[in-house]
């Protein structure tokens, strides 16, 4: 079995690689799905979340308070504490599920996510992909997935990293400047090669 890492700027096609993957039968985790559920569910991390920005980050129901947390974490620019009790987190879970996947005989395992090269090449995954993507395309597609204005769209765009730079931490490099069809055809071929390889 093989665990890979698919990263790129937002919407630059990760999630579409990602779901070409599962129909071939990977299993993709979400990294930030996974995050909002340990958010609500992991107890170590609603405790050090609770620790940091304060009781107020739950409500009574044990439902996270967004709008406490989106004030204290982001508008304070006191991300890179959010990140550091909930990556690891995320991390560890993700090799609990690698484990159960290599036991169940599966052969992919993917981990879908947007910060993953911010400290260098992660250490728990065999191969990384980058999809990148014309930063025009790339709000084009957000505008219509989303609904939302070009500004909030290249404002997010500004606290990614520049994808391109972190070329030399990838293995596989997937161009998305084409079509959708051209993008999944892609991600098809791209498993095959995968899972037919041995790494390590
Ligand atoms: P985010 O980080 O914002 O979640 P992402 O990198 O996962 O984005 P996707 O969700 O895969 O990106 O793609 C963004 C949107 O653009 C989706 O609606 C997807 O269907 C569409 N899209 C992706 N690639 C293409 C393409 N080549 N042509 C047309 N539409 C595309």
């Amino acid at each position: 079995m093989i665990t890979a890492g698919v990263t790129g700027g937002i919407g630059s096609g990760k999630t579409t690689v990602c779901r070409e993957f599962e129909k071939l039968g990977a299993h993709v985790v979400y990294a930030d799905d996974l995050a909002k559920e340990l958010m609500v569910q992991n107890q170590d991390v609603i405790n050090q979340l609770k620790k940091t920005f304060g009781n107020e980050t739950y409500h009574t129901d044990g439902s996270l308070n967004k709008s406490h947390l989106i004030r204290e974490a982001f508008e304070k620019e006191r991300v890179e504490e959010l990140n550091n009790i909930v990556h690891p987190a995320v991390r560890k879970e993700f090799r609990n599920i690698s484990q159960k996947s290599e036991k169940r005989g599966e052969k992919l395992v993917v981990k879908e996510a947007a910060l993953l090269l911010n400290n260098g090449r992660p250490g728990d995954l065999d191969v990384i992909i980058l999809v990148l993507s014309n930063r025009e395309l790339q709000v084009e597609r957000v505008k219509k997935r989303d609904r939302v204005t070009e500004s909030d769209i290249t404002a997010r765009m500004n606290k990614q990293p520049v994808f391109e730079d972190l070329t030399p931490l990838a293995d596989y490099v997937i161009y998305n400047n084409g079509s959708l069809e051209e993008l999944q055809k892609k991600a098809r071929e791209l498993y095959h090669v995968l899972v037919h390889t041995e790494f390590g």
